[in-house]
Protein backbone atom coordinates (compact mmCIF):
# COMPACT_ATOMS: atom_id res chain seq x y z
CA UNK A 1 0.00 0.00 0.00
CA UNK A 2 1.47 3.56 -0.66
CA UNK A 3 1.38 6.17 1.88
CA UNK A 4 -0.93 8.69 1.25
CA UNK A 5 1.28 11.83 0.52
CA UNK A 6 1.14 14.45 3.40
CA UNK A 7 -1.41 17.19 3.36
CA UNK A 8 -0.03 20.80 2.42
CA UNK A 9 0.21 23.34 5.07
CA UNK A 10 -1.70 25.96 3.07
CA UNK A 11 -1.57 29.49 4.38
CA UNK A 12 -1.70 31.75 1.41
CA UNK A 13 -4.13 31.52 -1.47
CA UNK A 14 -3.48 33.31 -4.46
CA UNK A 15 -6.41 34.16 -6.56
CA UNK A 16 -6.10 35.55 -9.97
CA UNK A 17 -8.36 38.33 -10.51
CA UNK A 18 -10.11 38.76 -14.35
CA UNK A 19 -12.76 35.68 -15.27
CA UNK A 20 -12.23 34.53 -11.48
CA UNK A 21 -13.58 36.85 -9.77
CA UNK A 22 -15.61 38.53 -12.26
CA UNK A 23 -16.26 38.49 -15.57
CA UNK A 24 -13.39 40.39 -17.65
CA UNK A 25 -16.12 40.68 -20.57
CA UNK A 26 -18.26 43.70 -18.59
CA UNK A 27 -14.88 45.20 -18.32
CA UNK A 28 -13.97 44.72 -21.84
CA UNK A 29 -17.59 46.19 -22.83
CA UNK A 30 -17.17 49.45 -21.19
CA UNK A 31 -13.73 49.98 -22.77
CA UNK A 32 -14.65 48.73 -26.39
CA UNK A 33 -17.57 51.56 -26.12
CA UNK A 34 -14.78 53.97 -24.38
CA UNK A 35 -12.39 53.63 -27.43
CA UNK A 36 -15.56 53.55 -29.71
CA UNK A 37 -15.95 56.99 -28.52
CA UNK A 38 -12.64 57.92 -28.87
CA UNK A 39 -12.38 56.72 -32.38
CA UNK A 40 -15.42 58.46 -33.63
CA UNK A 41 -13.97 61.65 -32.55
CA UNK A 42 -11.24 60.72 -34.46
CA UNK A 43 -13.47 60.57 -37.93
CA UNK A 44 -14.25 56.78 -37.85
CA UNK A 45 -17.83 55.28 -38.22
CA UNK A 46 -18.55 54.52 -34.30
CA UNK A 47 -20.57 51.27 -34.83
CA UNK A 48 -18.16 49.93 -37.71
CA UNK A 49 -15.55 50.12 -35.87
CA UNK A 50 -17.13 48.92 -32.46
CA UNK A 51 -17.93 45.67 -34.37
CA UNK A 52 -14.80 44.74 -35.45
CA UNK A 53 -12.89 45.71 -32.25
CA UNK A 54 -15.35 43.38 -30.56
CA UNK A 55 -14.37 40.77 -32.86
CA UNK A 56 -11.26 40.90 -33.11
CA UNK A 57 -11.18 40.56 -28.52
CA UNK A 58 -13.55 37.76 -29.41
CA UNK A 59 -10.59 36.01 -31.04
CA UNK A 60 -8.54 36.77 -27.69
CA UNK A 61 -8.13 39.85 -25.74
CA UNK A 62 -4.62 39.66 -24.74
CA UNK A 63 -3.07 38.39 -27.94
CA UNK A 64 -1.82 42.39 -28.67
CA UNK A 65 -2.22 44.40 -31.79
CA UNK A 66 -6.11 44.41 -31.13
CA UNK A 67 -6.98 47.68 -31.65
CA UNK A 68 -4.57 48.00 -35.05
CA UNK A 69 -6.18 44.44 -36.37
CA UNK A 70 -9.46 46.35 -35.82
CA UNK A 71 -8.61 49.41 -37.81
CA UNK A 72 -6.71 46.75 -40.69
CA UNK A 73 -10.41 44.87 -40.84
CA UNK A 74 -12.41 48.22 -41.37
CA UNK A 75 -10.09 49.42 -43.93
CA UNK A 76 -7.97 51.69 -42.81
CA UNK A 77 -4.63 52.20 -45.00
CA UNK A 78 -1.24 52.09 -43.15
CA UNK A 79 -1.01 55.91 -42.67
CA UNK A 80 -4.31 55.82 -40.54
CA UNK A 81 -3.34 52.55 -38.73
CA UNK A 82 -0.26 54.65 -37.40
CA UNK A 83 -2.26 57.68 -36.90
CA UNK A 84 -4.75 56.46 -34.94
CA UNK A 85 -3.42 53.07 -33.04
CA UNK A 86 -1.52 55.54 -30.12
CA UNK A 87 -4.96 57.47 -29.42
CA UNK A 88 -7.25 54.62 -29.44
CA UNK A 89 -4.87 52.21 -27.43
CA UNK A 90 -4.72 55.17 -24.65
CA UNK A 91 -8.57 55.30 -24.74
CA UNK A 92 -8.63 52.17 -23.79
CA UNK A 93 -5.18 52.02 -21.01
CA UNK A 94 -7.67 54.91 -19.72
CA UNK A 95 -11.22 53.60 -19.55
CA UNK A 96 -12.19 52.74 -15.96
CA UNK A 97 -14.92 50.68 -15.32
CA UNK A 98 -17.37 52.81 -12.65
CA UNK A 99 -18.37 49.29 -11.16
CA UNK A 100 -17.79 45.98 -11.67
CA UNK A 101 -19.77 43.44 -10.18
CA UNK A 102 -18.16 40.09 -8.81
CA UNK A 103 -19.67 36.50 -9.91
CA UNK A 104 -22.56 35.64 -7.79
CA UNK A 105 -21.33 34.26 -4.02
CA UNK A 106 -18.12 35.63 -4.87
CA UNK A 107 -17.81 37.95 -2.18
CA UNK A 108 -19.40 35.05 0.33
CA UNK A 109 -16.74 33.09 -0.73
CA UNK A 110 -13.95 35.29 -0.14
CA UNK A 111 -14.95 36.00 3.29
CA UNK A 112 -15.36 32.13 4.15
CA UNK A 113 -11.84 31.60 2.64
CA UNK A 114 -10.06 34.54 4.42
CA UNK A 115 -11.02 32.95 7.57
CA UNK A 116 -8.53 30.16 6.66
CA UNK A 117 -5.82 31.42 4.48
CA UNK A 118 -4.42 34.97 3.98
CA UNK A 119 -5.62 36.26 0.53
CA UNK A 120 -3.67 37.52 -2.07
CA UNK A 121 -4.86 38.64 -5.53
CA UNK A 122 -2.32 37.68 -8.17
CA UNK A 123 -3.34 39.37 -11.36
CA UNK A 124 -0.68 40.84 -14.50
CA UNK A 125 -1.71 43.56 -17.02
CA UNK A 126 -1.40 47.12 -16.75
CA UNK A 127 -1.27 48.45 -13.07
CA UNK A 128 -3.23 51.26 -12.54
CA UNK A 129 -5.86 49.42 -14.73
CA UNK A 130 -5.93 46.36 -12.58
CA UNK A 131 -5.83 48.13 -9.60
CA UNK A 132 -9.24 50.36 -11.07
CA UNK A 133 -10.75 46.84 -11.61
CA UNK A 134 -10.00 45.47 -8.16
CA UNK A 135 -11.00 48.74 -6.54
CA UNK A 136 -14.40 48.89 -7.91
CA UNK A 137 -14.96 44.94 -7.38
CA UNK A 138 -14.87 45.94 -3.62
CA UNK A 139 -13.30 43.13 -2.49
CA UNK A 140 -10.10 44.81 -1.24
CA UNK A 141 -11.37 43.70 2.24
CA UNK A 142 -10.86 39.98 2.24
CA UNK A 143 -6.94 40.37 0.96
CA UNK A 144 -4.03 41.01 1.98
CA UNK A 145 -2.52 42.41 -0.93
CA UNK A 146 -2.96 42.82 -4.54
CA UNK A 147 -0.11 41.88 -6.19
CA UNK A 148 0.10 42.92 -10.00
CA UNK A 149 3.25 41.48 -11.82
CA UNK A 150 4.04 43.81 -14.71
CA UNK A 151 4.38 46.23 -11.38
CA UNK A 152 7.22 43.54 -10.37
CA UNK A 153 9.07 43.79 -13.46
CA UNK A 154 7.35 44.57 -16.56
CA UNK A 155 5.40 41.80 -18.45
CA UNK A 156 8.62 39.31 -18.25
CA UNK A 157 7.22 38.59 -14.61
CA UNK A 158 3.60 37.72 -15.66
CA UNK A 159 2.06 34.57 -15.17
CA UNK A 160 3.19 31.26 -15.21
CA UNK A 161 7.31 33.04 -14.30
CA UNK A 162 6.93 32.19 -11.11
CA UNK A 163 9.18 35.11 -9.88
CA UNK A 164 6.17 36.63 -8.31
CA UNK A 165 5.92 34.17 -5.88
CA UNK A 166 9.24 34.15 -4.47
CA UNK A 167 8.49 38.12 -4.12
CA UNK A 168 5.09 37.32 -2.36
CA UNK A 169 6.92 35.03 -0.31
CA UNK A 170 9.69 37.44 0.81
CA UNK A 171 6.32 40.03 1.63
CA UNK A 172 4.56 37.73 3.86
CA UNK A 173 7.62 35.78 4.99
CA UNK A 174 5.97 32.54 4.30
CA UNK A 175 7.53 29.82 1.94
CA UNK A 176 6.13 29.21 -1.35
CA UNK A 177 5.43 25.56 -0.52
CA UNK A 178 2.62 27.13 1.73
CA UNK A 179 0.87 28.56 -0.91
CA UNK A 180 -2.11 27.25 -3.30
CA UNK A 181 -3.26 29.33 -6.61
CA UNK A 182 -7.10 29.54 -7.73
CA UNK A 183 -7.43 30.57 -11.62
CA UNK A 184 -8.98 30.16 -14.49
CA UNK A 185 -6.59 29.96 -17.29
CA UNK A 186 -4.73 26.80 -17.72
CA UNK A 187 -1.09 28.57 -19.62
CA UNK A 188 -1.04 31.27 -16.81
CA UNK A 189 -2.52 30.32 -13.39
CA UNK A 190 -2.60 26.47 -13.70
CA UNK A 191 0.76 26.47 -15.54
CA UNK A 192 2.32 28.90 -12.62
CA UNK A 193 1.22 26.52 -9.87
CA UNK A 194 2.90 23.95 -11.43
CA UNK A 195 6.02 25.22 -12.46
CA UNK A 196 6.38 25.52 -8.50
CA UNK A 197 5.10 22.41 -7.15
CA UNK A 198 2.18 23.92 -5.73
CA UNK A 199 -1.29 23.13 -5.81
CA UNK A 200 -3.91 24.95 -8.02
CA UNK A 201 -7.78 24.80 -8.60
CA UNK A 202 -8.76 26.01 -12.49
CA UNK A 203 -12.61 27.42 -12.37
CA UNK A 204 -13.67 27.00 -15.64
CA UNK A 205 -15.10 30.08 -16.65
CA UNK A 206 -15.19 33.64 -19.04
CA UNK A 207 -13.06 33.98 -22.21
CA UNK A 208 -10.51 30.57 -21.37
CA UNK A 209 -13.72 28.37 -20.20
CA UNK A 210 -13.15 26.40 -23.50
CA UNK A 211 -9.35 25.51 -23.43
CA UNK A 212 -8.64 22.12 -21.80
CA UNK A 213 -7.42 21.85 -18.30
CA UNK A 214 -4.68 19.85 -18.57
CA UNK A 215 -4.61 16.29 -17.16
CA UNK A 216 -5.07 15.95 -13.14
CA UNK A 217 -6.06 19.72 -12.21
CA UNK A 218 -9.03 20.06 -10.54
CA UNK A 219 -11.70 21.92 -12.39
CA UNK A 220 -14.56 23.61 -11.02
CA UNK A 221 -17.43 25.68 -12.38
CA UNK A 222 -16.75 28.85 -10.47
CA UNK A 223 -15.61 30.39 -7.48
CA UNK A 224 -17.68 29.67 -4.73
CA UNK A 225 -17.07 25.58 -5.77
CA UNK A 226 -13.41 26.25 -5.65
CA UNK A 227 -13.44 27.72 -2.39
CA UNK A 228 -15.65 24.62 -1.22
CA UNK A 229 -13.26 21.77 -2.60
CA UNK A 230 -10.04 23.82 -1.15
CA UNK A 231 -11.51 24.39 2.34
CA UNK A 232 -13.10 20.31 2.45
CA UNK A 233 -9.80 19.30 1.35
CA UNK A 234 -7.39 20.90 3.08
CA UNK A 235 -8.51 22.88 6.01
MG1 LIG B 1 -7.84 35.27 -15.27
Amino acid sequence: MTPEAPTPDIQVVLIDLDDTLYPQSSFLEGATLAVGQRASELGLDHDQFVNAFRSVLARGSDTGHTIDTALVEIGCDADEVLRLTAPLVSAFLHFRPTSLECYPLVRESLATLATHATLVCLTDGQPDLQRAKFSSLGVATFFRALVITDELGGRALRKPATACLNRVSDMLSIPVRNFFVIGDRPDKDVALARFAGIGVIRVRQGEYRESPSPQGIVTVEDFPSAVEHLIKTYF
